[in-house]
Protein backbone atom coordinates (compact mmCIF):
# COMPACT_ATOMS: atom_id res chain seq x y z
CA UNK A 1 0.00 0.00 0.00
CA UNK A 2 1.32 3.42 -0.71
CA UNK A 3 -0.47 6.43 0.93
CA UNK A 4 1.85 9.12 -0.67
CA UNK A 5 -0.28 11.47 -3.30
CA UNK A 6 0.61 10.61 -6.93
CA UNK A 7 1.68 14.78 -8.13
CA UNK A 8 0.52 14.86 -11.73
CA UNK A 9 2.29 17.43 -14.23
CA UNK A 10 -1.01 19.86 -13.63
CA UNK A 11 -0.26 20.27 -9.87
CA UNK A 12 2.62 21.41 -10.84
CA UNK A 13 1.31 23.99 -12.50
CA UNK A 14 2.43 22.64 -16.18
CA UNK A 15 0.73 23.93 -19.09
CA UNK A 16 -1.87 21.78 -20.48
CA UNK A 17 -0.56 21.39 -24.12
CA UNK A 18 3.11 20.79 -22.84
CA UNK A 19 1.27 17.99 -20.33
CA UNK A 20 -0.07 16.41 -23.72
CA UNK A 21 2.86 16.67 -25.97
CA UNK A 22 4.56 14.58 -23.09
CA UNK A 23 1.95 12.24 -22.27
CA UNK A 24 2.54 11.77 -26.35
CA UNK A 25 5.75 10.17 -25.85
CA UNK A 26 5.08 8.31 -22.80
CA UNK A 27 5.64 10.61 -20.08
CA UNK A 28 2.81 10.64 -17.98
CA UNK A 29 3.79 11.00 -14.39
CA UNK A 30 6.74 13.14 -12.74
CA UNK A 31 9.52 11.29 -11.73
CA UNK A 32 11.04 12.93 -7.89
CA UNK A 33 13.53 15.33 -9.31
CA UNK A 34 10.93 16.90 -11.72
CA UNK A 35 8.29 16.90 -8.86
CA UNK A 36 10.85 18.73 -6.65
CA UNK A 37 12.51 20.98 -9.21
CA UNK A 38 10.22 22.17 -11.41
CA UNK A 39 8.21 24.35 -8.96
CA UNK A 40 10.98 25.62 -7.82
CA UNK A 41 12.84 26.57 -11.04
CA UNK A 42 8.74 27.99 -12.22
CA UNK A 43 9.26 30.09 -9.10
CA UNK A 44 12.77 32.16 -10.03
CA UNK A 45 14.90 30.18 -8.01
CA UNK A 46 18.32 28.75 -8.76
CA UNK A 47 18.44 24.79 -8.68
CA UNK A 48 20.65 22.24 -7.63
CA UNK A 49 19.30 18.68 -8.54
CA UNK A 50 20.73 15.10 -7.96
CA UNK A 51 19.04 12.30 -9.51
CA UNK A 52 20.83 8.75 -10.89
CA UNK A 53 20.89 8.41 -14.81
CA UNK A 54 17.46 7.90 -16.26
CA UNK A 55 15.88 9.60 -13.44
CA UNK A 56 14.37 12.39 -15.61
CA UNK A 57 16.74 14.90 -15.16
CA UNK A 58 16.44 16.77 -18.75
CA UNK A 59 12.99 17.45 -18.53
CA UNK A 60 12.86 18.27 -14.97
CA UNK A 61 14.67 21.55 -16.36
CA UNK A 62 13.81 21.69 -20.23
CA UNK A 63 9.62 21.37 -19.27
CA UNK A 64 9.70 24.79 -16.95
CA UNK A 65 12.34 26.41 -19.75
CA UNK A 66 9.84 25.45 -22.61
CA UNK A 67 6.62 27.04 -20.43
CA UNK A 68 8.39 30.33 -19.66
CA UNK A 69 9.73 30.38 -23.11
CA UNK A 70 6.19 31.06 -24.02
CA UNK A 71 5.84 34.22 -22.08
CA UNK A 72 8.94 35.92 -23.33
CA UNK A 73 10.46 34.08 -26.36
CA UNK A 74 13.42 36.91 -27.58
CA UNK A 75 16.63 35.70 -28.54
CA UNK A 76 18.88 33.12 -27.02
CA UNK A 77 16.65 32.01 -23.94
CA UNK A 78 18.19 29.45 -22.79
CA UNK A 79 22.05 27.80 -22.58
CA UNK A 80 22.28 24.35 -21.89
CA UNK A 81 26.05 23.10 -21.26
CA UNK A 82 26.54 19.54 -21.17
CA UNK A 83 30.39 17.47 -21.51
CA UNK A 84 29.41 15.17 -24.76
CA UNK A 85 28.19 15.30 -27.92
CA UNK A 86 25.88 13.04 -27.87
CA UNK A 87 24.10 14.06 -24.26
CA UNK A 88 23.70 17.47 -26.54
CA UNK A 89 22.20 15.80 -28.93
CA UNK A 90 19.46 13.52 -26.62
CA UNK A 91 18.99 16.77 -24.53
CA UNK A 92 18.33 18.67 -27.55
CA UNK A 93 16.05 16.04 -28.98
CA UNK A 94 13.96 16.23 -25.64
CA UNK A 95 13.72 20.15 -26.25
CA UNK A 96 12.44 19.59 -29.48
CA UNK A 97 9.96 16.86 -29.34
CA UNK A 98 7.88 18.71 -26.20
CA UNK A 99 8.60 21.98 -28.30
CA UNK A 100 7.04 20.97 -31.66
CA UNK A 101 3.63 22.74 -31.04
CA UNK A 102 5.20 26.30 -30.22
CA UNK A 103 7.90 26.22 -33.02
CA UNK A 104 10.77 26.03 -30.77
CA UNK A 105 13.99 26.69 -32.46
CA UNK A 106 17.27 24.99 -30.71
CA UNK A 107 20.86 24.38 -32.14
CA UNK A 108 23.44 22.18 -30.81
CA UNK A 109 26.76 23.42 -31.10
CA UNK A 110 29.62 20.73 -30.19
CA UNK A 111 32.55 19.71 -32.15
CA UNK A 112 33.05 17.45 -34.74
CA UNK A 113 30.79 20.08 -37.01
CA UNK A 114 31.41 22.79 -39.46
CA UNK A 115 32.18 25.99 -37.35
CA UNK A 116 30.66 28.68 -40.39
CA UNK A 117 27.61 26.76 -40.50
CA UNK A 118 27.51 26.48 -36.96
CA UNK A 119 28.19 30.42 -36.47
CA UNK A 120 25.40 30.94 -38.85
CA UNK A 121 22.93 28.55 -36.87
CA UNK A 122 23.90 31.09 -33.58
CA UNK A 123 23.24 34.14 -35.98
CA UNK A 124 19.44 33.06 -36.53
CA UNK A 125 18.77 33.60 -32.23
CA UNK A 126 17.60 30.03 -31.32
CA UNK A 127 15.47 30.16 -28.42
CA UNK A 128 17.86 27.18 -27.04
CA UNK A 129 21.63 26.65 -27.27
CA UNK A 130 22.77 23.22 -26.27
CA UNK A 131 26.77 23.04 -26.04
CA UNK A 132 29.68 21.56 -25.17
CA UNK A 133 32.13 23.73 -23.40
CA UNK A 134 34.88 23.50 -26.01
CA UNK A 135 33.21 24.34 -29.24
CA UNK A 136 31.09 27.27 -27.44
CA UNK A 137 33.95 29.14 -26.00
CA UNK A 138 35.56 28.63 -29.58
CA UNK A 139 32.91 30.41 -31.00
CA UNK A 140 32.96 33.31 -27.98
CA UNK A 141 36.55 33.72 -28.89
CA UNK A 142 36.30 33.67 -32.90
CA UNK A 143 33.26 35.49 -33.62
CA UNK A 144 31.01 38.07 -32.43
CA UNK A 145 27.43 37.89 -34.66
CA UNK A 146 25.65 36.00 -31.60
CA UNK A 147 25.25 37.47 -27.78
CA UNK A 148 24.73 35.20 -24.55
CA UNK A 149 23.84 38.67 -22.92
CA UNK A 150 20.01 38.03 -22.80
CA UNK A 151 19.77 34.58 -21.85
CA UNK A 152 17.30 33.84 -18.78
CA UNK A 153 18.55 30.38 -18.02
CA UNK A 154 22.33 28.83 -17.39
CA UNK A 155 21.73 24.98 -17.41
CA UNK A 156 24.89 22.82 -16.19
CA UNK A 157 23.79 19.34 -16.91
CA UNK A 158 26.30 16.38 -15.42
CA UNK A 159 27.38 19.70 -13.69
CA UNK A 160 29.38 17.34 -11.54
CA UNK A 161 31.94 16.30 -14.11
CA UNK A 162 31.30 20.04 -16.21
CA UNK A 163 32.82 21.27 -13.03
CA UNK A 164 35.62 18.89 -12.38
CA UNK A 165 38.79 20.83 -13.90
CA UNK A 166 38.93 19.70 -17.60
CA UNK A 167 36.67 22.24 -18.63
CA UNK A 168 37.52 24.90 -16.35
CA UNK A 169 39.30 27.61 -18.99
CA UNK A 170 35.92 26.94 -21.21
CA UNK A 171 33.43 27.60 -18.68
CA UNK A 172 35.23 30.96 -17.63
CA UNK A 173 34.95 32.19 -20.83
CA UNK A 174 31.15 31.23 -21.40
CA UNK A 175 30.87 32.40 -18.10
CA UNK A 176 31.94 35.73 -19.00
CA UNK A 177 29.70 36.41 -21.36
CA UNK A 178 26.76 35.45 -19.77
CA UNK A 179 24.24 38.34 -17.97
CA UNK A 180 24.84 38.28 -14.22
CA UNK A 181 20.77 38.19 -13.41
CA UNK A 182 19.72 34.35 -14.78
CA UNK A 183 19.01 31.64 -13.35
CA UNK A 184 21.23 29.23 -12.54
CA UNK A 185 20.41 25.36 -12.66
CA UNK A 186 22.75 22.68 -11.90
CA UNK A 187 21.78 18.70 -12.38
CA UNK A 188 23.82 15.80 -11.72
CA UNK A 189 23.79 11.97 -10.97
CA UNK A 190 25.99 12.58 -7.91
CA UNK A 191 26.85 15.26 -5.68
CA UNK A 192 30.51 16.33 -5.20
CA UNK A 193 32.45 18.66 -3.42
CA UNK A 194 32.51 21.25 -6.17
CA UNK A 195 28.55 20.85 -6.53
CA UNK A 196 28.25 21.97 -2.71
CA UNK A 197 30.37 24.47 -3.44
CA UNK A 198 28.02 25.92 -5.90
CA UNK A 199 25.06 26.70 -3.65
CA UNK A 200 27.95 29.51 -1.97
CA UNK A 201 29.24 30.59 -5.90
CA UNK A 202 25.82 31.73 -6.97
CA UNK A 203 25.49 34.67 -3.98
CA UNK A 204 21.80 33.62 -3.65
CA UNK A 205 19.60 31.07 -1.98
CA UNK A 206 19.85 28.23 -4.13
CA UNK A 207 17.18 25.19 -3.71
CA UNK A 208 18.97 22.02 -3.21
CA UNK A 209 17.44 18.73 -3.61
CA UNK A 210 19.06 15.06 -4.02
CA UNK A 211 16.79 12.22 -4.92
CA UNK A 212 16.61 9.15 -2.19
CA UNK A 213 17.92 5.99 -3.29
CA UNK A 214 15.75 3.63 -4.45
CA UNK A 215 15.16 0.44 -2.29
CA UNK A 216 15.68 -2.66 -4.30
P1 LIG B 1 18.88 11.66 -16.78
O1 LIG B 1 18.37 11.82 -15.37
O2 LIG B 1 19.95 10.59 -16.87
O3 LIG B 1 19.30 12.96 -17.38
P2 LIG B 1 16.92 11.69 -18.88
O4 LIG B 1 16.40 13.03 -18.57
O5 LIG B 1 17.78 11.55 -20.07
O6 LIG B 1 17.66 11.08 -17.62
O7 LIG B 1 15.65 10.71 -19.01
C1 LIG B 1 15.78 9.34 -19.35
C2 LIG B 1 14.55 8.86 -20.10
O8 LIG B 1 13.38 8.93 -19.27
C3 LIG B 1 14.21 9.73 -21.32
O9 LIG B 1 13.95 8.86 -22.40
C4 LIG B 1 12.97 10.49 -20.93
O10 LIG B 1 12.14 10.76 -22.04
C5 LIG B 1 12.31 9.56 -19.95
N1 LIG B 1 11.48 10.28 -18.96
C6 LIG B 1 11.75 11.48 -18.39
N2 LIG B 1 10.79 11.83 -17.51
C7 LIG B 1 9.87 10.84 -17.51
C8 LIG B 1 8.63 10.62 -16.81
N3 LIG B 1 8.16 11.53 -15.94
N4 LIG B 1 7.94 9.48 -17.08
C9 LIG B 1 8.43 8.57 -17.99
N5 LIG B 1 9.58 8.71 -18.68
C10 LIG B 1 10.32 9.82 -18.43
MG1 LIG C 1 20.97 13.69 -18.20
Amino acid sequence: MNDFPVISFADLQINPWIIRQCAAIGVKTPTSIQANCIPQILNGNDCIGAAKTGSGKTLAFALPIIQKLCEDPYGIFALILTPTRELAYQIADQFAVVGKVMNLKHCVIVGGMDMVTQGQELTKKPHIVVATPGRLADHLQSCNTFSLARIKYLVLDEADRLLGGHFDEQIKTIFQALPKKRQNLFFSATITDTLEKLKVVTGKEVFFYEAPAEVA
